[in-house]
């Protein structure tokens, strides 16, 4: 039995790393070398070339690197009975939060603007007391957003799916709350899985529902949103601007249109990247448990796409 690593967009050196160090007596392979794909049984998968897990007929389980898994499910040649599962891991977490802190308190006191303008010009600031974060998911992520941006002051606000309960947090689920939730959102954050039900999601006739001069923050995946919809509202005025650390391209190509918005800030998806020393143990047990035949972790529903 052979623990496969794929990882052909990221270099897969701190994993072999980290899996190493760990455990020293595993039997490990790197796509695309792979002495005997017959032996391989669990895969821990970044971004794999699709349709190379029809090659591996004995393969029980795909770990993703990362809290995402959109990209194993997008390829439509990953048999049912194959477990998928993602990461959760408190520095992912912890990383998630600062970071959708520090962007909130880049908009609100204008740093980036006074940093661009070389003027000096004093700008109107907001204080978080004064602003409602909407939350689009109210994910393992967001929960951890939510809990920083309650003790740095903000007002919170959430919607996810099924109803929730999440102290210091009001909270809305489902199509027929959306709106409610929507038209309070001064910042609004998408912390969505990428699903068939949430690709586009942020397009302009959600935006339309926001208040005017609302913020819009995607750290979440590119698709969630409709570019030219997202220019249009900013350019309009309905929006006062945008913070994205996903794309749908990424890199994002030079000469889009989003590098030269002096309203949208850009970021190369490092809004929390995941810490292979810290996830290689939960890793390792789910392989564990494939050999002994038990249930895994942190396994995804794949009829609900997370
Ligand atoms: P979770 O699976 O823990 O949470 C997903 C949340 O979204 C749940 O609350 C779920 O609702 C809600 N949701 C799903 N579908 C819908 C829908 N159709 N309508 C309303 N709510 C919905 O995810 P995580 O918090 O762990 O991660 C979220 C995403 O963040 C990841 O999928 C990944 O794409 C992205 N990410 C980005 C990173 C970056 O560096 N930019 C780093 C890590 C992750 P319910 O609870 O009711 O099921």
């Amino acid at each position: 039995m052979s623990f496969l690593i794929v990882s052909s967009q990221r270099d897969p050196k701190a994993w072999v790393q980290a899996l190493k160090e760990q455990d020293p007596d595993l039997d490990l392979e790197v796509f695309p070398e792979v002495a005997d794909p017959s032996k391989v049984e669990f895969a821990l998968s970044w971004k794999h070339p699709h349709g190379i897990y029809k090659n591996y007929p004995n393969l029980k389980a795909i770990a993703s690197m990362g809290a995402g898994i959109d990209h194993i499910i997008n390829d439509p040649d990953i048999p049912q009975h194959i477990k998928i599962t993602r990461v959760i891991d408190e520095q992912l977490t912890k990383d998630m939060s600062v970071f959708v802190l520090s962007l909130i308190l880049d908009h609100l006191r204008n740093l980036s603007h006074h940093y661009c303008s070389k003027e000096w010009k004093p700008v109107k600031y907001l204080r978080p007391e004064e602003v409602q974060v909407g939350i689009m998911g109210m994910g393992v992520l967001a929960v951890g957003v939510a809990e920083k941006l309650i003790r740095n002051k903000f007002n919170v606000t959430g919607w996810s799916r099924s109803q929730k309960e999440i102290l210091g947090v009001t909270t809305f689920h489902g199509d027929d709350q959306l709106q409610d939730f929507l038209e309070q959102s001064n910042v609004l954050l998408c912390l969505l899985p990428l699903t068939s039900e949430t690709e586009n999601i942020l397009n302009k006739r959600l935006f339309e529902r926001l208040p005017q001069g609302a913020y819009v923050i995607n750290v979440a995946r590119g698709p969630h949103l409709v570019e030219e919809d997202l220019l249009e509202m900013i350019d309009s005025g309905h929006l006062s601007g945008a913070s994205l650390d996903v794309f749908r391209k990424e890199p994002l190509p030079e000469d889009h249109p989003f590098w030269k918005h002096e309203k949208i800030r850009i970021t190369p998806h490092i809004a929390s990247v995941t810490n292979p020393s810290t996830v290689v143990p939960q890793i390792l047990e789910n392989y564990e448990r494939i050999k002994q035949g038990k249930e895994l972790n942190n396994v995804v529903d794949r009829e609900k796409e997370y």
